[in-house]
């Protein structure tokens, strides 16, 4: 990410244990802190809803509706508003489940999150109005038929999974 420190233009920067830049010819010192993210479980009459990519990484590859959190917001606040820019739909009710750390490498810069994973499950139809730029389309999937190889993010995969696992299979009186 830094070739040269931003502050004495030293080749002495080094990248330390993951999470933070330091110099060692100035006191520059910069943490590349993780990202926090969401990505929605949004089921309807039992299907699981999916996006495929439209972007890198994975592009053409599936994944669940979310992305980064903005500043000042709350995780849900966040979900509800990438659920809304990527389907055009208000959604606001929602459960949290698990997080799941993540690597995501859009462009030169990688970004190491923790994906925050809720799900909500809806009463009715939704009408959708996808954001081109980022989903090619949706799909409904019953948790039985999920591709697991097809999906784009090794933290989706584990929320999915933990989802099967947690959620669906477990009966009521062992929760
Ligand atoms: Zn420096």
């Amino acid at each position: 990410m830094f070739k040269y420190c931003p502050t004495c233009n030293s080749k002495n920067i080094k990248f330390v244990q993951e999470n933070y830049f330091n110099c060692s010819d100035c006191d520059f010192i910069y943490y590349h802190n993780v990202a926090s993210a969401v990505a929605a479980i949004i089921v309807y009459k039992g299907k699981i809803l999916f996006t495929t990519r439209a972007q890198s990484p994975g592009i053409g590859l599936l994944d669940l509706p979310g992305g980064f959190v903005d500043p000042n917001e709350t995780l849900e606040q966040a979900l509800s508003r990438e659920i809304k820019e990527e389907l055009g739909v208000t959604i606001n009710s929602w459960q949290y489940m698990c997080s799941q750390p993540n690597t995501y490498r859009p462009n030169k810069i990688e970004y190491r999150t923790l994906d925050s994973v809720f799900y909500s499950e809806q009463k009715s139809t939704l009408n959708f109005e996808l954001q081109e730029t980022e989903i090619r389309e949706i799909s409904w999937i019953r948790p039985e038929q999920i591709d697991f190889d097809n999906i784009a993010f090794s933290s989706i995969k584990a929320a999915l999974k933990h989802y099967l696992e947690e959620v669906l299979y477990t009966p009521p009186t062992s929760r």
